[in-house]
């Protein structure tokens, strides 16, 4: 049983977390790496807003429901721009909670992909996200629109 946590973007605060718990369900996107195991979801809140302060204190009620990694929600890689503070939440929460981090949840859906291309956002992000796993194949991405 993997025990997990999710943070989202506060942009999305009112998002009942419809995409996430779909993928999480299906496992796909960042859940397809556990295919294999039961997941629990523990622990589930947002940032608290830019520059996400809530980050320093939510995994820990996370990890106090046993929570082994926490999930930065897909909405931090997809939103206009993307969270310029990922990186920083990417190196502290192991070094601070002793947790992996995910970067991701649901797939990205075909809206956001088609316009971070024409953007160019996704040559930039590939040192802070497994894009590939997030990007899926279209069908998947068309199915989270
Ligand atoms: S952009 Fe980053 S820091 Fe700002 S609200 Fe979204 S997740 Fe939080």
């Amino acid at each position: 049983m993997k025990k997990i946590g999710i943070i989202i973007c506060d942009r999305y605060h009112t998002c009942a977390g419809g995409k996430c718990f779909r993928s999480m369900g299906a496992r796909e996107g960042a859940f397809a790496r556990y295919a294999d195991e039961d997941v629990e979801l523990v622990g589930f809140t947002t940032c608290g807003g830019c520059p996400g302060g809530n980050v320093e204190y939510a995994p820990a009620e996370m990890k106090a429901n046993g929570a082994e990694v926490v999930h930065l929600a897909t909405g931090l890689v997809v939103g206009y721009p993307p969270c310029p503070h990922l990186n920083c939440f990417r190196e502290f929460i192991p070094r601070q909670f002793g947790m992996d981090v995910v970067v991701g949840t649901h797939p990205i859906p075909e809206k956001y992909n088609l316009v971070h291309e024409e953007l160019g956002t996704w040559p930039a992000m590939t040192a802070q996200v497994d894009l590939e796993e997030l990007l899926a194949d279209q069908k998947t991405r068309l199915a989270y629109d």
